[in-house]
């Protein structure tokens, strides 16, 4: 399959990041200090299942779970476990989806009760980039021009940008061509044309850029153990603006009804 899509498939691709999106909604509503990342998983996975979809990750490449679940200094790739959130805590939630031979694939990183405003900084910062990011997924623009929008903003606020983990093209499989960094230089790299879908996940942390991955062979968390953060979005290149696949709308409802807007 090529890199652009026609219109029925990004329909299919519509279809699982909306689901995705409905997803995160769900998990949203439990997230709360006590709750555990395996419990966070049950629930999605039984939503994924009750409509008509299969979760994405489970058995990728070995992948234990449904969600990725990634806690304050994880960057991506967390495994759910028994772990009790704590309030305080921010807790990256990656979900995909299976269902009519394409994929979902988006995330939302929480704040779990109250946490320091500094951190809040971090979450607002790196959702922000990822706007920022998607806007340039418009046809005659390059990569680079998504790849330098994210890490132009996140410096300018002092934050550094992974290096090692970057976004991905998404069609029938999760991570397809091309990459999609969140580093780089304008007017640099793969041109983009309407109907290639990508996923754009801004990966920043609040000290220093490098990560290390824990001996788990999954879990990818930041050396110096200060905060990450990640969002993601699935989007189809656009002619004259993008064409976003995913939405927060859903989550972002629950977390006003909650009064934990980030
Ligand atoms: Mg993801
Ligand atoms: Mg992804």
């Amino acid at each position: 399959m090529g890199l652009v899509k026609t219109d029925e498939e990004i329909a299919l691709l519509r279809e699982n990041n909306q689901l995705v999106s409905r997803t995160l909604a769900e998990v949203a509503k439990h997230i709360a200090p006590g709750v555990t990342g395996l419990k966070l998983d049950k629930i999605a996975e039984q939503f994924i299942r009750d409509h008509g979809a299969v979760p994405g990750f489970l058995g990728y490449n070995g992948f234990p779970n449904t969600l990725c679940i990634s806690i304050n200094d994880v960057v991506i790739h967390g495994v759910p476990s028994a772990y009790e959130l704590r309030d305080g805590d921010i807790v990256s939630v990656d979900c995909g989806t299976r269902m009519k031979g394409y994929v979902g694939d988006s995330a939302y990183t929480f704040a779990v009760g109250s946490v320091s405003e500094s951190v809040m900084r971090l979450l607002r910062a790196t959702k922000e980039s990822l706007k920022l990011g998607v806007a340039q997924a418009v046809e005659g623009k390059r990569v680079g021009d998504i790849s330098s929008a994210v890490q132009r903003y996140v410096e300018s606020l002092g934050y550094s940008v992974v290096r090692e983990m970057v976004g991905h093209g998404i069609g029938t499989r999760i991570h397809e061509k091309p990459d999609v960094p969140n580093f780089g230089r304008c007017g640099s790299g793969k041109k983009l044309i309407k109907g290639m879908t990508i996923c754009v996940e801004p990966m920043i942390n609040m000290g220093k850029r490098d990560i290390v991955q824990e001996k788990d062979g999954w879990t990818i968390r930041t050396k110096d153990r200060k905060a990450s953060a990640h969002f993601e979005y699935a989007v189809a290149v656009g002619k004259e603006q993008p064409d976003v696949l995913t939405t927060f709308e859903y989550v972002e409802e629950v977390l006003k009804q909650k009064g934990n807007m980030i």
